[in-house]
């Protein structure tokens, strides 16, 4: 069996945080199975969808490395959608309704105010041909809902939160059509699930009910559902994460200076019982990647330590996977010496410029003459081996200086700044004739 997966926005909005682990998650398991992924577009509301919001989407997820396998839109399947309903309506699965928005709300309060479940009563199903023809002659159109069988009781066992148990009775027949002939989500998704072999849905757990309602219509429709996991949901600092929290929308993680590969290993084993590692590559992602270690509280996302997580990834970043992102003339040596003080990838241009740019820097009145001292000695020492031990060593049995006193006047007339990388690294790359003019002109 190839398992395929999918990954089904709504192009209403940009991908926040919580739906790119959906979609992660359902990539790293069609990859641990060499299976499939599928980006399927839900845009069966055409007002609110726009090519705008797909290509956003399937930009986020290029620069993310999830692209998927195929792509299609549920707006291309209108057709599809329509023979369903025809075989439901055929085998009396599905049927017409009449009821108004109002008519249904009160039939819903009075049954609420005598103690019992809102389920719908299912009157539409008692209509005669000529009630119906009455109604259509009003000028009223009707809506469809889905019948469930009420047999026998809904069951799976899902992959994260196990055993799963509903009694259709208690549910109401659900709406698949609307009056004006618009699909509600449910069915198209159902049959969209089967022409494309979907052999594991994963989505967030607020489609637990609707699951038990999909899986008759599976049913119903003569296929086999497929495997169910329904993950925790994310939640952040602020609560619920939805699509309206543009903080933490896709975008602005990627204006914050984080690597994909970070954003990628925090969603892939937050929640889970594995720990959040600084991975530079997907791959011991993949292979560790499963549903068994889900837990079933709500995963917690923080920004914050997204950031610290991402400087732990960034000082272990192999050149190669930089280059093309660093100032022009910048090699392997000085993405190796400057990486362990980032913590982004494009810190590295402020660094770049320090080693390669001028450095103006008046010293402290007694520090210049330590400098000079030190410029005299930059100039005589040998530099093919370790030239800042060699300096420093040699400045401090020449001056008697040690500790702060030695070091942080270096590092101020060599960098202009009070930290940063290791000086052993940098002093290399600054070179001794930039070294030489750096300490005197501190020291003049
Ligand atoms: N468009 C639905 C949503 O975003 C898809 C749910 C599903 O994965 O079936 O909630």
């Amino acid at each position: 069996m190839t398992v395929v997966t999918r990954f089904a926005p709504s192009p209403t909005g940009r991908l926040h945080v919580g739906n790119v682990r959906t979609a992660l998650h359902n990539w790293l398991w069609a990859r641990r199975n060499r299976g499939r992924f599928i980006l399927r577009l839900d845009d069966t509301d055409a007002q609110r969808s726009s090519e705008e919001f797909a290509q956003s989407i399937r930009d986020d997820l290029g620069w993310l490395g999830l692209s998927p396998d195929e792509e299609l839109c549920q707006s291309d399947r209108f057709g599809r959608y329509e023979a369903a309903l025809e075989r439901l309506a055929a085998d009396g699965r599905a049927y017409p309704a009449y009821e108004t928005a109002q008519e249904l709300d009160l039939k819903r309060k009075v049954q609420l105010s005598r103690g019992m479940p809102p389920v719908y009563d299912r009157s539409a199903l008692a209509l005669s041909a000529e009630d119906r023809a009455r109604f259509e002659a009003e000028g009223r159109r009707p809506h469809w809902r889905f019948r469930l069988d009420h047999g026998s009781p809904i069951e799976w066992n899902d992959l994260v939160r196990g055993a799963q148990h509903f009694d259709p009775a208690l549910l109401s027949d659900p709406v698949i059509r609307r009056e004006d002939g618009s699909w509600l989500y449910m069915l198209p998704s159902t049959v969209d699930d089967i022409e494309l072999g979907i052999t594991h849905v994963v989505r967030g757990e607020d489609h637990v009910a609707n699951t038990a309602l999909q899986i008759q219509m599976f049913e119903a429709l003569g296929a086999e559902p497929p495997a169910f996991a329904h993950e925790a949901l994310l939640v952040g600092s602020e609560g619920k994460l939805s699509k309206r929290l543009g903080s933490l929308g896709i975008d602005s993680i990627r204006e914050a200076g984080i690597e994909p590969i970070a954003l990628v290993a925090k969603l892939a084993r937050i929640g889970t019982s594995l720990p959040v590692e600084p991975a530079v590559s997907i791959e011991p992602l993949i292979e560790t990647f499963d549903f068994a270690t889900f837990g079933r509280a709500p995963a917690r996302f923080d920004m914050e330590e997204l950031k610290v997580l991402n400087a732990r990834i960034v000082h272990r970043l192999p050149f190669e996977a930089v280059a093309a992102r660093l100032p022009a003339g910048m090699a392997a040596a000085d993405w190796q010496a400057i990486r362990p003080n980032l913590k982004t990838v494009a810190e590295a241009a402020a660094w770049w410029d320090i080693l390669h740019g001028h450095i103006e820097c008046a010293a402290e009145p007694e520090d210049r003459d330590f400098l000079a001292a030190a410029a005299e000695t930059a100039a005589a020492i040998d530099w093919s081996d370790s030239p800042w031990k060699v300096l420093t060593t040699s400045l401090k049995g020449g001056t008697g200086r040690s500790g702060k006193a030695l070091f942080h006047p270096l590092r101020r007339a060599l960098t202009g700044r009070d930290s940063g990388p290791e000086m052993a690294a940098l002093l290399p790359l600054i070179g001794r004739d930039e070294t030489i003019a750096r300490l005197r002109s501190a020291a003049a």
